[in-house]
């Protein structure tokens, strides 16, 4: 039923969003890809699977780079049906000693970047009758950790966002929902794991270990493949009903 629609899944040349651009190419939708660094590898991984794949650079920080990206999927693509709101960065500081570049970039990047993307499709998706928003928060959008206040206002921002739209278009075949992952080990991630490494004094199969224990009961990472997965069900007839939901794929972080 996701054959020949279209995703763009921004931030999707790593991580979480290569994942899942992987599993909705598994379903025979086309996918747009978007992120920094080498695409071409992305690219033909997605090729691959037999659909069609597109990739544009836009820097998600910048309004004029996204409404190039969206005008690339609708003369290239017809449109985006399916929107993954991915790209995110991080920082870890305390807020006093926060650099202030780096809060407006997560702030840009974690969150307006989804109002611009969505703004800028949700028409389309509405014209046509069907679409499918998916924005990728964190448990961080529903709980704190220390040190990291502009991902977790961005990450409340988005989820916060996503309820408001979901409201919008609660009548319509479009549905808006976040996905709340744990600790998914990205190379987003392994930074914070190589800091604890080089803080701790201990290897890197350790400081996972701690990382994991802090927060997630599960002890295990949740992986790209399992937020892919959950992206897929809320993309399919059976999730139509499923509006607003801030939906945590996090070994137990948040039922504590
Ligand atoms: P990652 O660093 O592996 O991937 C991030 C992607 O975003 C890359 O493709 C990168 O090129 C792209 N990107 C960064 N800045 C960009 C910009 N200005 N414009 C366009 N693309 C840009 O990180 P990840 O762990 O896969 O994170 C993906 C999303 O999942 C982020 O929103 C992150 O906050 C969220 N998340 C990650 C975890 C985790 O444990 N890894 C947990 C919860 C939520």
């Amino acid at each position: 039923m996701l054959k020949g629609k279209t995703a763009l899944v921004t931030g999707s040349t790593s991580g979480i969003g290569l994942g899942i651009a992987l599993s909705l190419a598994r379903q025979g939708t086309n996918v747009i890809l978007n992120g920094f660094g080498d695409a071409e590898a992305p690219k033909a991984e997605v090729a691959a699977l037999g659909v069609k794949v597109g990739y544009h650079g836009a820097d998600m920080s910048k309004p004029s780079d996204i409404a190039a990206l969206v005008a690339y999927a609708d003369a290239e693509f017809g449109g985006i049906d399916i929107l993954v709101n991915n790209a995110g960065i991080q920082h870890v500081a305390p807020v006093q000693d926060f650099p202030v570049e780096k809060w407006d970039a997560i702030i840009a990047i974690n969150l307006t970047s989804a109002f611009h993307t969505t703004r800028l499709a949700l028409p389309g998706m509405l014209q046509r009758g069907w679409g499918r928003i998916v924005n990728i928060a964190s448990a961080h959008g529903l709980v704190a950790s220390a040190q990291k206040s502009a991902y977790v206002a961005a990450k409340h921002g988005l989820v916060g966002f996503t309820k408001s739209v979901a409201l919008e278009t609660a009548t319509t075949p479009v549905t808006v929902n976040a996905i709340c992952p744990g600790w998914v080990l990205t190379p987003l991630v392994q930074k914070q794991v190589d800091a604890l490494a080089a803080k701790d004094g201990v290897d890197n199969d350790e400081a996972k270990r701690r990382l994991l224990a802090e927060k997630q009961p599960s002890l295990h990472f949740t992986t790209p493949e399992e937020l892919g997965a959950l992206t897929v069900f809320l993309c399919s007839d059976a999730a139509i009903n499923v509006r607003g939901q801030a939906w945590a794929m996090d070994g137990g972080w948040t039922a504590v």
